[in-house]
């Protein structure tokens, strides 16, 4: 039996069949994480949890993803913050030795500077995130829990922009972001995001609703 019927008109393409293989895996490395974001649906910790992955475990995880075949899924590292673990590049080298490709989305805090992001670049890493849920260090910072946060969060777009690595700028939709959304959509801009990704509380799924230049839709990456 044919579990994906095709209308003639409308055939489904391969790359959309999801039990072959997914198309993306987000991988919450760790729930560790140095922030205190009010909306953190990871509910994030400040120390490592012993039921983590091993270094072993995850090498494994990335081999079984890898037997998928010839439709190698997109590996989104993810947390918490992916760097709060010491053996994150180990787990990004044997991804990309495996050839599976690798987005990161690492937390803005003193862990996330030019080196680590020169580093990504080296690696691999295709892409990476960054939060930004207000225009203003007020408005972000109050969102992220930390001060701070705002003016790390633009020196990695900087770095990351002066590494040639793309970046997509992460923003939250709720009530205390609506009426910044447009400044914080020029701020992007001006930063050189490659995408910019809308997301609400209640879903992790995000739209990205803006690529640039020249503004057109796109679907999320990290
Ligand atoms: S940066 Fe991400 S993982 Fe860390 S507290 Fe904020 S939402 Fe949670």
């Amino acid at each position: 039996m044919n579990a994906h019927p095709a209308h003639p008109a409308h055939p489904v393409s391969p790359r959309l069949i999801f039990d072959r293989a997914p198309l993306r895996v987000y991988w919450e490395l760790t729930r560790a994480c140095d922030l205190a974001c009010r909306h953190c649906r990871a509910e994030a910790v400040k120390h490592r949890s012993s039921g983590e992955l091993s270094t072993a475990e995850g090498l494994h995880l990335l081999e079984r993803l890898h037997a998928f075949g010839e439709r190698q899924p997109h590996v989104v590292l993810t947390g918490g913050d992916p760097l709060k673990r010491p053996d994150l590049w180990v787990l990004i080298a044997a991804a990309r030795g495996l050839g599976l490709p690798v987005a990161l989305a690492p937390s803005a805090t003193g862990l996330l500077g030019p080196e680590e992001i020169l580093r990504f670049r080296e690696f691999g890493v295709e892409a990476i995130s960054l939060s930004l849920d207000g225009s203003t260090p007020a408005r972000h910072d109050a969102f992220r829990g930390i001060a701070g946060t705002f003016e790390r969060t633009l020196a990695a777009a900087r770095a990351a922009q002066e590494a040639g690595l793309p970046f997509q700028i992460n923003t939250l939709v709720a009530e205390e972001t609506l009426d910044d959304l447009p400044a914080i959509y020029l701020l992007a801009n001006e930063l050189g995001a490659a995408r910019w990704s809308l997301g609400s509380r209640r879903s992790r799924d995000r739209v990205a609703v803006w690529s640039s230049p020249p503004p057109k839709p796109r679907t999320s990456a990290v």
